[in-house]
């Protein structure tokens, strides 16, 4: 099991350090509330096992990570009584990250909030899309 470096904030969570409101827990993951929600019943999901974002963590612990995000999704939405639920996790500070220790928000929906986290942008040009998807596939080889 890999350890947080020191004065890692959900490392001082998880090691029980710092305080959390718990909703969550197994031998892999930890889930508790995020402390500024978006909605209410926002939730973080962490493994227990350190990374930094979703590059640096194995398979399997990405999996049990995604375990328990398909558990909790209904019974957070049952509990705040949400429409929908957005599932994320921000790779990097360009996209957001703040921690830097891999976490996936459970964000619950509604049809009348106001959150704007993806927006569609221009449709896709046929040159770029197939330039694009060419080099995307070159990169995988
Ligand atoms: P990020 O921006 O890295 O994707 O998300 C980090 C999340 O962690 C934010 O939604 C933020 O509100 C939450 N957060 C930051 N510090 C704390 C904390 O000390 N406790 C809890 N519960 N959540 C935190």
């Amino acid at each position: 099991m890999r350890q947080a470096p020191e004065g890692n904030i959900f490392g001082r969570i998880l090691s029980g350090e710092l305080p959390s409101w718990e909703v969550y827990s197994d031998d892999q993951t930890y889930a508790f509330l995020d402390i500024f929600p978006q909605n209410p019943g926002h939730t973080l999901v962490i493994p227990r096992s350190y990374a930094e974002n979703i590059l640096e963590s194995s398979e399997a612990e990405l999996a049990a990570c995604l375990a328990t995000v398909r558990r909790l999704m209904p019974a957070i939405t049952e509990a705040v009584g949400a429409k929908g639920v957005t599932v994320l996790t921000n790779t990097g500070i360009a996209a957001g990250q703040t921690v830097p220790y891999l976490h996936f928000h459970i964000i619950p929906r509604s049809t009348s909030d106001s959150i704007s986290i993806y927006n569609p942008g221009e449709q896709l040009p046929d040159e770029e899309g197939r330039r694009i998807q060419g080099a995307i596939r070159n990169s995988l080889k």
